[in-house]
This record gives structure tokens, sequence and C-alpha cells, in this order.
């Protein structure tokens, strides 16, 4: 496919035109090499989620932040600045966006098809790349016909199809790792050769992770332990310098076995010279990563070695530049640069400004898998039985906040599989968040029964969420629900139309837990603030607290499926802080849903008022929601409600008679 922006042999290195080189400032270790001394420029993209055009799928309309059609134009201009580069991918480029789940669930990969992903990356001009934990998503057969496409070499040295007695004896999925024999051009314009190694890693929790893709096909190994065992294998084999292709996260500087996030030990083996970092979906150099032991977030290093994170789905280039000087026919890295470059930035109005446009070329690669995409966006994709509506989701159970409970439990009982945790009873937390108030009397979710599409998930779960469990007692489920009560306003028994909201409490922390039945005394104070402060200790609104029809105990024990916004913290729920997680899933919560929906075919999200308010006979309070609500308001379960007229500001008011 024709590509202006790439016209040169993949054996050797771009070396800038005099053209290119005059309209573009030569990054200083380009200008300053000497004869014997080369600029390598290594830029990396990591984490695409299949994002090429600059297009979010879920809300159908175009997003300045992400795809690699924007950072390609990136590569383009970063190239022009260095003597020699090349470009690496860090891997989870197969799934995370419904133009993956179209080609997995859809079109499929049939034995020669092309992978879109794929297309636009042999378009953009890969050297190389490693597999992320979602490349295993869709099963092993999608992805090695996927695979077959690339026209760049893809490795991964720590999963094994049959394990030997040392990681270097093991029958790996794939090229464990690559050796690139290059060109290279010194500060004099002497070419020279090199030998580049390349080597990959994901998180062995893959195991965990894809289970049902996996188990009994593939095992996998430690990070760090199969890096000690090859990297001495690759330079016997005459690797110049090594890039570890890294496809897991910045983290503890400790190193235990089977560690997820092993970025940090890793740069501790001896012969690795450079570390692309990426699964986080964050930046490096950067902020978020100071005061991390063994990490200079600034300089941009792991012990002393050069790393780079280009953000995700796009949103940045990272970038490292390294200084090589040759010296009796060894190069080695004498001094070096990192950076991570944005296709966007964010204003101080919160405003994106793009800070480069979309390869024309890019976008034209995969022009037609794009619109079939938008194809399937817009088209059903299963049935629901019932409306998923949240015009009531704040005052009874709900169908739009019951089928992300289901999905979640659904999931999360998978994941619970073959570990410590299974046979403990699951429940699942969610909270509506599309549920008016400031965004209008328009803001709700309205999917009708009949056909359910791709889009309309999101407008389920509006933000990108992963999927989290927690292990909490009896206790924290009463103090979670107590936290999420206080969305109330306190009522007095025997009075007639109370304002039943507390309007600075938003809908997002209104948590309902499914698989517990609960009632809700609006007689009484909220033990918390909306904020999550304690205001009354010793305040209780939640009674008849049930599991399987028992009182829920304080020492009983549960899982709670959960996101990684509440599991962290988000909200200040008792319970999810951040200690009490077990299971930090990889995947999002919108596609845990997509999942589920694709599976079941016709989804029954009917709520079962396994929430109710408690019974103040004579008292009655007021609710606002949007006007279309009436069309569902006999719909309604385990609440008495009535039309009761306008509201403000075009919402349609309700009377609840408790
Ligand atoms: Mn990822
Ligand atoms: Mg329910």
């Amino acid at each position: 496919m024709p590509n202006p922006s790439f016209p040169f042999s993949r054996r050797q290195f771009l070396a800038s035109s005099a053209a290119g080189a005059a309209l573009t400032l030569l990054h200083p270790f380009s200008a300053r090499a000497a004869a014997g001394q080369a600029h390598l420029r290594v830029m990396e993209t990591t984490d695409l989620h299949v994002h090429v055009y600059p297009y979010d799928y879920y809300s159908d309309k175009p997003r300045d932040t992400i795809g690699l059609a924007r950072t390609a134009s990136h590569i383009a201009d970063i190239r022009a600045e260095a003597t020699n580069s090349m470009l690496v991918d860090n891997g989870d480029f197969l799934q995370g966006n419904p133009m993956g789940d179209y080609i997995a669930y859809e079109r499929g990969m049939k034995e020669g098809d092309m992978h879109p992903v794929i297309m636009a990356m042999n378009a953009v001009g890969f050297d190389a790349s490693t597999l992320g934990n979602h490349e295993f998503n869709y099963g092993l057969d999608f992805l090695m016909k996927s695979l077959a496409g690339a026209d760049f070499p893809i490795v991964s040295a720590n999963i094994a199809t049959e394990m030997g007695s040392a990681p270097t004896a093991d029958k790996t999925l794939i090229k464990p790792y690559t050796i690139l024999d290059r060109t290279i051009t010194d500060g004099a314009g002497t070419e020279h050769q090199i030998k580049i190694g390349l080597i990959g890693f994901v998180p062995p929790q893959i195991m965990n992770w894809d289970r049902r893709h996996l188990e009994g096909k593939v095992n996998t190994r430690d990070i760090v332990e199969t890096a000690r065992a090859y990297v001495p294998q690759m330079k016997e084999a005459g690797a110049d310098i090594i890039i570890a292709l890294s496809h897991s996260g910045i983290g503890s500087a400790d190193h235990t076995d089977l560690m997820e996030n092993a970025s940090v030990p890793l740069a501790m083996v001896e012969g690795i010279d450079a570390i692309m970092t990426g699964h986080s979906h964050l930046v490096f150099p950067g902020s978020r990563y100071d005061g991390f032991a063994g990490v200079d977030a600034k300089r941009g290093t792991l012990h002393g070695k050069p790393a780079a994170m280009g953000g995700f789905w796009g949103s940045h280039l990272g970038v490292i530049d390294l200084m090589l000087e040759t010296s009796g026919g060894q190069w080695k890295v004498m001094n070096f640069e990192t950076e991570a470059r944005p296709i966007s930035k964010r204003n101080e109005d919160r405003s994106i400004t793009p800070l480069v446009e979309s390869q024309q070329y890019v976008l034209d690669s995969i022009k037609k898998e794009h619109e079939a995409t938008l194809e399937y966006i817009r088209r059903p994709v299963g049935k629901t039985s019932a409306p998923l509506q949240s015009y009531f989701a704040l005052v009874a159970d709900d169908p739009s906040v019951q089928i992300v409970s289901i999905a979640q439990e659904w999931y999360i009982g998978q994941m619970m599989k073959g570990t410590a945790y299974e046979g403990l009873p699951i429940l699942s937390a969610a909270a509506p968040f599309k549920a008016g108030g400031r965004g209008g009397p328009e803001y709700y979710t309205d999917v009708p029964t009949g056909d359910v599409a791709i889009k309309n998930v999101a407008d389920l779960y509006l933000y990108p969420n992963t999927v989290r469990a927690v292990k909490i007692n009896g206790a924290q489920v009463k103090g979670w629900l107590e936290r999420s009560a206080g969305i109330f306003n306190q009522v007095k028994p025997g009075d007639a139309d109370q304002v039943l909201l507390n309007p600075s409490f938003p809908s997002y922390n209104f948590d309902v837990i499914d698989g517990v039945t609960y009632k809700i005394d609006l007689s009484q104070p909220s033990r918390f603030g909306p904020k999550g402060e304690m205001l009354n200790p010793d305040a209780s609104r939640i009674t008849d607290l049930m599991y399987k029809g028992k009182p829920v105990t304080d020492d009983m024990e549960f899982i709670v499926a959960t996101n990684n916004y509440r599991a962290s913290g988000g909200g200040d729920f008792p319970g999810a802080k951040g200690d009490t997680i077990i299971f930090e899933g990889p995947d999002t919560n919108r596609d845990v849903i997509v999942r589920y929906i694709v599976e079941q075919g016709t989804i029954n999200p009917s709520a079962d008022a396994n929430w109710t308010f408690k019974s103040l006979p004579g008292t009655t309070v007021l609710f606002d929601t949007g006007p279309k609500a009436k069309d569902y308001v006999k719909d309604v379960k385990g609440v008495a409600i009535e039309p009761a007229g306008d509201g403000p500001d075009g919402f349609a008011r309700f009377r609840i008679s408790l």
C-alpha cells in the first residue's frame, strides 16, 4: 500500500534527507555526533487498543486526543529530527474499542484476513512490536491470524506453549526476541552495521484474565526471570544494544515472582539498555511517577536506564534518544534523553487543542473498516427484554443499573474461579451515571425494549473504568450503603411533599449493591456527608440488610464487583479505600457489558427491587426527573409513585408515598 512518509527500505534507518534536515531542527545528538558516534532515536506507541482514527466509536463522535493517524504525524516529524530512527509498538493493539469488537465478533479473522490495526501499523511502518495482555481477549486462533499480517517482527519471551527446564528451553508462542541488522549513519556520514536486540514481555496474569482462552494451551513466566535468561543469549548472538519492549507498568522496585508491573526490576537486568513500557496507560517521563523507588520521573529513567511510556490510544509518542559510540566494532550507549510527546493539549478551560493533524495515508489504510465499524456501532448486537432507562434510578431499583451489576457479577464470577476466593458470595455495586441533575432533563439513559447497539452501551456506562473486586465484611457492606444513602435528605415522618434529593450529591456516588436486599429509612439522619465525610457515626439508614433471606452480620465475608474508581477510594466509601482490592481486571466495565450482551444475545435487565425505601405511612416526598419518565412510571417496582406536575428547568415532578 502506498506510503509517502515511509519510502525507505526496512533494512535501513531513515537518514534525514537534505530537504528534511533544512526544514527541521536536528536533535542535539544528531547535530553533535562525531565520527564513530551515532544518534539513534527509538519511538514507541503503546496500548493503541485499535485506535487508528481520532474517533470515539462509543459516543459516535470525533475525538482529538486519540488515534494512530495523529501519532503518525509526530512520527514523521520526529524521524526528520534524527539521523537514525526506529519505531516500535508495545502491545495492546488488538482489542479495546468497537472496531476490535467488530472484527472479533462480527467480521471474523479467516486465514489470510488482515486485521485493520495491523494494516494501519504496516502503513505507518513499525520495526517491531510485542504482545500486550489484551491481545489474548479473543483467543489464540484469532491472535495468530491477526499477527500473520504484520510485516514487522512481533516478539514475546514469557509465553510458552511448552515449558522447558529454563526460560530459554521453553517453546515460546511467538519469537521471544529479534535482532535487527541495521545500517546506522554516524556523525561523519559514514554508514556502519549495528545489531539491535528487541525482547518482549507480557504480564503473566494473562493466565487468570483470559483463562478461558489460555488454560491448557500456554503458560507464562515471570518477566524478570525470563529476561535474565534470554538477555545473555541475545548478547551472544551479537546484539550491540538491547531494548526491552515491556508491556508492563512502572511499579515496585522490589522484584516479586510473577509481578504484573515489573518494569523497574526489569531495568536492573544486565545487558538491557533501554525499556519501553506500557500497560498502565500513563505517561513516562511524567510526574505521575514522582517518588517511585528506582525511578527518575523527570529524566525518564528506571534504575538509571532510559525508559518511556507513550500514554494510550495513540495519545503520546514515547521517545528515547540514544547517543551511541562504536569502539572495536561494538556499539555502546554513551548518553540518552527521553520524552513523551502528546498529540493534543488540554487548555485551562478543559477544551482540547490538537497538536497534529491526522495523516491521510493512515486513515486511508483502513477506511473501509472504519466505515464498517460505524455501521456496526449503530446496528443491534443483542436485544433487551426490558427498557434500559434511568429515569427512576435514584428512587427505585432500576434496569440501567441492574444490567451493569449483572454483567460485573458474571465477569467477576469467572475471574474468581480457581482462586482462593472462589465460593465467597459475589455482590455487585453500580451507580447511575446519567441521572439528570446538572446534565439536565434529557440526561438519562433511555434504550427501549428490543435492539441494543454498541453505542447504547456507552450510554449505560459512561466512563472508561476498569473492573475491580474487593473483599469486605458485612459491616463494610452496610457502611458502603450508608454512604450511598447520603444522597437523600432526611424526611419528617407524616409530612407531605418534602424534597427528596440532596442536589450536591452526584448520582455516580449512589451505589446500589446487587446480591443483597435492604431498605433505606429516610427518617434517620445520614451517616455521611456528600463527599463521604463522617457526619453521624451512630446514624443508620440501612435496615433489613439480608443475604439470601438471612440478616447480614458484621463479620460475614463478601466479594463486591465494582470499578477502579470506587475500589481505589473514589467517593471515599467504607470498604473501598484501596486496601481491600483482591482483583484488578484489565477489562473495562464497558467491555464486560458488551461481551455479556454479545454472549447472551437477549438480556433481561428487569430490576428485582432488591432495595426499597422503608415504609413511613402518611409521608410523601417529591422527586424531579426527565419528562420522558412518564412513559415508564408504571414499570417502577417497589415504590408508590405518581406524577405531580412540572419541576423547574424542564424537569417533571413525581410524588412518592413512603
Ligand atoms: Mn492497555
Ligand atoms: Mg437489583
